[in-house]
This record gives structure tokens, C-alpha cells and sequence, in this order.
């Protein structure tokens, strides 16, 4: 059984080794930035409510997505496994995530953590463009899809996010270090963590989080 958090700041690359990662252990992925910006294309409550935070780079509010995971991971295909990825990211919030798995006998297996330079972060991000229908990841420069415009994986439209404009990045990365990162040492203590160079070759970090995991 493996239960994953993939941490590590906005364009280290975690959706990118989530998609690689689901599809070796057949486990669930939980991204909820992708569960906000599924509501906010769906326009339900959540996604008008949701859609000012992430316009402005801001975190969504700790309850709001507490209860978001909390109710995803009670499905049963969370029962053999899921991958976070984006939660948790405030210190509450994993708080919160223990205070429901523990009771029930749950825990995390491995804290994914992916670091790369704030420098790098910024290219990728301004750059990055992703699919409308299945949020696979794409990049100007370095992942340029087959057809122009056109999703690999499943014909879908390839947009770039409303927030990795230069300036939205730049708060995104602020709000990273300031509310996200004391996760590393909260992680670390509990003995959780293994740290990655997100700045290597896709495939190499896969093949490094894979070893890795197996050795656990
Ligand atoms: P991501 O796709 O993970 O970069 O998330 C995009 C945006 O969704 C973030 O900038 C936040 O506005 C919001 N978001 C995603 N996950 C969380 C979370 N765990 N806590 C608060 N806000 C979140």
C-alpha cells in the first residue's frame, strides 16, 4: 500500500511525476488544484468561491480544502492507495490530514519532495501550458505537444493556467515559502521525507523516487 504527498514548490514538476506515478502503482491522484479548476470550469459554488484565491495566487482557505480530501480519501479507491498532490500545503492542513487518517488506521508512506532553483521555477511555469480536459502537462520549450494546441493524450485543448503569468508566479512562490515549505522540516522530523533534484531529467527523477520508494 502507498500512500504519497508530493510536495515541493509550484513547476518542480510534481504533476508531471504524479501522471507517472499513478500509472506504475495504479493508485489514485489526488491534485487539488486540479479539483479547483475542474469547479471553476464547471462553475459550481466551490469553483466561484475558489476562482479569486488561485486568480491571485493566493491559497484557498485550510477548511474549505480540508474538507475536499478529507471526503475524496474516504472513496474506496483510496483504499489501496492515493497520491496528494498540491495538499497538503500549510502546516494546519497536515494537521488535519493526520487527525483523519490516523483514526482510522491509516498513515503516509513517503513525503515526495522536489527541489529546484526559484530561477529555474519561474521558466518552467511562465512556460508550461496544460490540458483543459485532462490536466496533462505541456511546456513551450522543453514538452511541446505533437499537434499544436492539441492534447497528446486525449485530443483536449493545451491553454496556459491563468496563474502562471509572470506575476502570479512570482506571489505563488512567496505564498510557497512562507506557508508550504516549514512542511520540509514537519515531514522530516517524522521521519517521512525523501528529497529529490527536480532539476534532472524527467525520467531520471522518476527512476530516483521509484528506487527510492521500493527500498522503504
Ligand atoms: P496547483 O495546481 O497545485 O499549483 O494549485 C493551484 C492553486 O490552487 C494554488 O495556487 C491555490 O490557489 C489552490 N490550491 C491548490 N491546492 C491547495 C491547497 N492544498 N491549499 C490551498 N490552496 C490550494
Amino acid at each position: 500500500m502507498l500512500n504519497l504527498i508530493l510536495l515541493g514548490p509550484p513547476g518542480a514538476g510534481k504533476g508531471t511525476q504524479a501522471e507517472l506515478l499513478i500509472e506504475k502503482y495504479k493508485i489514485p491522484h489526488i491534485s487539488t488544484g486540479d479539483i479547483f479548476r475542474a469547479a471553476i470550469k464547471e462553475g459550481t459554488k466551490l469553483g466561484q468561491e475558489a476562482k479569486r484565491y488561485l486568480d491571485e495566487g493566493k491559497l484557498v482557505p485550510d477548511e474549505i480544502v480540508v474538507g475536499i480530501v478529507k471526503e475524496r480519501l474516504s472513496l474506496d479507491d483510496c483504499k489501496a492507495g492515493f497520491l496528494l498532490d498540491g495538499f497538503p500545503r500549510t502546516i494546519p492542513q497536515a494537521e488535519a490530514l493526520s487527525s483523519f487518517l490516523d483514526p482510522a488506521g491509516r498513515s503516509i508512506t513517503a513525503v515526495i519532495n522536489i527541489e529546484v532553483n526559484f530561477d529555474i521555477l519561474t521558466a518552467r511555469l511562465t512556460g508550461r501550458r496544460v490540458c483543459r480536459n485532462c490536466a496533462a502537462v505541456y511546456h513551450l520549450v522543453t514538452k511541446k505537444e505533437k499537434v499544436a494546441g492539441v492534447c497528446d493524450h486525449c485530443g483536449g485543448e493545451i491553454y496556459q493556467r491563468a496563474d502562471d503569468t509572470e506575476e502570479t508566479v512570482k506571489k505563488r512562490l512567496e505564498v510557497y515559502q512562507a506557508q508550504t515549505e516549514p512542511l520540509i522540516k514537519y515531514y522530516s522530523e517524522k521521519g517521512l521525507l525523501l528529497t529529490f533534484d527536480g532539476e534532472a531529467s524527467i525520467a531520471s527523477v522518476f527512476e530516483q523516487i521509484t528506487t527510492a520508494l521500493e527500498a522503504k
